[in-house]
């Protein structure tokens, strides 16, 4: 793989596995200094860092809920000790509580809007500075086509998603004068643990759903993050892409 981000240094939240873990693999791969986030799966954080220093590239691994802002703080701090400078932050972290609203728990709620949308403001909150000051940077949201189209039995992680959106279309205009871009990244099914929780029959109903008959993959969505943070994407700022196979055409 071409080195299009040789030197630069991203910051991916939940990078211990899933998107997250394929997007720091991704990243390395094309020259970029690696930093990631994760909540609790120690040994697979472990597994991606050393994973992504056999790739040659220099990589840390913080333990960060970017449901509490001080923790986004903590790490971002971490980040810059460790690079001086921060040029692509991967807004990834994010949960699912699925369950008809009639029978959500208020905790069910909050839990999926303080990670995914509060989490993603923590983390842009503690860099957001950093990068209008470099007068460069990226930001990209995992987004997902549940905050576009909206989900049976996901209002709480559509209300995060559609949250993101917004957001990043926001501060797009805010920080383009910087010369930051703010891109959302919208998967639909995506082959990782929080699809394989699923039952069988609910799978099955997906797949059927997706006009190119196959769920996506970690890989796929990783190199779109990665094409959206180098120079061919220089002028996308403010865009929601969708990768899902064609579900929410
Ligand atoms: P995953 O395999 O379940 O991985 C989730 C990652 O987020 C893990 O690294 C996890 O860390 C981290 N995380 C969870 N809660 C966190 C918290 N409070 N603080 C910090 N890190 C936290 O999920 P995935 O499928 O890769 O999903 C990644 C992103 O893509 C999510 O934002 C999700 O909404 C979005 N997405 C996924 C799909 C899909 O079909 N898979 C579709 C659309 C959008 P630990 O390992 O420590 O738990």
């Amino acid at each position: 793989m071409a080195k299009t981000l040789k030197g630069k240094v991203v910051l991916i939240t939940g990078g211990s596995r899933g998107i997250g873990r394929a997007c720091c693999l991704a990243f390395a791969r094309a020259g970029a200094q690696v930093a990631f986030t994760y909540a609790r799966s120690r040994k697979d954080a472990a597994e991606t860092a050393e994973e992504v220093r056999r790739l040659g590239t220099t990589c840390i691994a913080l333990q960060a809920d970017v449901a509490d802002p001080a923790h986004c703080k903590r790490a971002f701090a971490a980040v810059l000790a460790k690079y001086k400078r921060l040029d692509i932050l991967v807004n990834n972290a994010g949960i699912t509580a699925d369950k008809p609203l009639f029978m959500m728990q208020d905790d069910e709620w909050h839990r999926v809007i303080s990670t995914n949308l509060d989490g993603a403001y923590a983390m842009t909150r503690a860099a957001i500075t950093t990068l209008l000051k470099q007068k460069a940077g990226c930001i990209i949201m995992m987004g997902s086509v549940s905050g576009i189209t909206g989900l049976a039995g996901q209002t709480n992680y559509s209300a995060s998603k559609a949250g993101m959106i917004g957001f990043a279309k926001a501060l797009a205009r805010e920080a383009a004068a910087c010369n930051v871009r703010v891109n959302v990244v919208a998967p639909g099914f995506i082959e990782t643990d929080m699809l394989r929780h699923m039952r069988e029959e609910a799978r099955k109903k997906c797949l059927d759903a997706v006009p190119l008959k196959r769920f996506g993959t970690a890989e796929e969505v990783a190199a779109l993050c990665v094409f959206l943070a180098g120079d061919a994407a220089r002028y996308i700022t403010g865009e929601v892409i969708r990768i899902d196979g064609g579900l929410a055409t």
